[in-house]
């Protein structure tokens, strides 16, 4: 990212500039665009958005106006706040004006609910509120959404169908969670930076058919110059994703389901265990036995583990909030890049039943994390891994 394209400024879409001197940038982009596509099997790639964020209000932009409704998972059910209403400072509320209903959500199951969904969009549409958008996806995440179920039900009642990949990019680029496009989204926003392990940034992916509104949306609405030197980075990432997408999937996944099963023989009471915990890069945990999650999440970052405190089903209405939650949520996906795999797990899973459940002195465990870290100084999955995961290219 440290090129001549980060002192640079284009506009708009590439070969139609608003700007001289954009040859090069021209080809990075449309090399960009096509590895894009090529990844998700989509007919329009727009690699502009500069974050997951700025992907999700492109399209709040092209398919709604403000004041329209849209249906969205609540941050309990694993939501993330730019889907999220104006009273929160929800990005769909607060910046585009939208009004935001809630998927039924099946809390035993993890799972928005079919059925009520279909019954709750005929009751809008009776009280004179149609939904325009539904938008899948989340930022807890662990089993895919009724993408297939839904999609046609909600097209045929008016709604533009928007997937937020931005956690399961990566999963979804390496074929191991639901194929969004495939099962019936018209379009699908990610983040480039979660699981698809690219710079920070957006993308947004659909077919011809709505180009042209996104293309707008973009540009002029929501960016200027679009940082020129982050698209050259998602196209070296997109190429990797190719190369090693499917095994680093594959790999994460495993990853996930070992910690997983550790940390609930220990004792902790992993979420949706009925399901097999997680099919994805992610675990929650319920620690409400041991402390709230924002004191576990305190007590692991002291002893060199960063998790984060995680809003589960159920605490809003115990009259928990964000601050001290009733959980936790683990990702795998930057450590299994460092090589990790499901023996690991089980030991950083030990690592956290020392401090949360054996109540240990989070420094002393420390030390041990420090030791076990040391093995692990490469980055996987990628071209050119002759540079360790922590050495930096010195400029000068
Ligand atoms: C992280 C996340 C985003 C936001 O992405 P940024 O790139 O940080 O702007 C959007 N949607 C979901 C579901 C996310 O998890």
């Amino acid at each position: 990212m440290a090129s001549d394209f980060g002192n640079r400024y284009a506009e708009g879409w590439p070969g139609e500039r608003l700007y001289a001197g954009c040859a090069h940038i021209d080809e990075v982009e449309f090399i960009c665009m096509d590895l894009a596509k090529k990844i998700y099997r989509a007919g329009f790639a727009d690699v502009r958005p500069i974050s997951g964020v700025v992907a999700n209000l492109a399209i709040y932009s092209a398919f709604t106006d403000p004041g329209d409704v849209m249906m969205a998972a609540s941050i309990p059910a694993g939501g993330h706040i730019s889907h999220g209403r104006k009273e929160k400072f929800g990005t769909a509320g607060l910046v585009h004006g939208l009004n935001v209903e809630f998927y039924p959500f099946d809390t035993q199951e993890l799972a928005i609910d079919v059925d009520k969904t279909k019954a709750r969009v005929l009751e809008l549409e009776k009280a004179g509120r149609p939904l325009k958008l539904a938008m899948f996806g989340g930022s807890l995440f662990l089993f895919p959404h009724p993408v297939r179920e839904l999609s046609d039900f909600m097209k045929e009642h008016g709604m533009h169908v928007n997937y937020d990949a931005a956690h399961v990019a990566g999963l979804i680029a390496g074929g191991r969670f639901q194929d969004p496009l495939r099962e019936g989204t018209d379009t699908i926003t990610m983040s480039t930076h979660k699981t698809l392990f690219g710079p920070q940034g957006g993308l947004v992916l659909g077919s011809e058919k709505h180009a042209e509104q996104i293309k707008k949306a973009v540009f002029p609405g929501l960016t200027s110059s679009h940082h020129i030197h982050l698209v050259a980075a998602k196209a070296v990432a997109f190429a990797e994703v190719l190369e090693f997408g499917r095994d680093y999937a594959r790999q994460v996944i495993r990853n996930a389901r070992a910690f997983a099963g550790a940390l609930n023989e220990m004792g902790f009471q992993v979420l949706g265990e009925s399901r097999g915990f997680t099919e994805s890069h992610q675990i929650a945990v319920n620690v409400l036995e041991f402390a709230d999650g924002g004191r576990v999440e305190e007590d692991l970052e002291r002893a060199g583990i960063i998790v984060n405190r995680q809003l589960i089903p159920g605490d809003i209405k115990a009259g928990r909030n964000y601050l001290q939650p009733g959980g936790i949520r683990i990702g795998v996906s930057e450590i299994t890049r460092l090589g990790m795999g499901e023996s690991e797990m089980r030991e950083l899973a030990s690592f956290i039943r020392r401090v949360i459940i054996d109540k240990k002195r989070p420094e002393e465990v420390r030390s041990d994390i420090e030791l076990f870290r040391k093995a692990y100084q490469k980055v996987r999955f990628c071209f050119d891994d002759s540079l360790g995961a922590y050495e930096y290219v010195k400029l000068r």
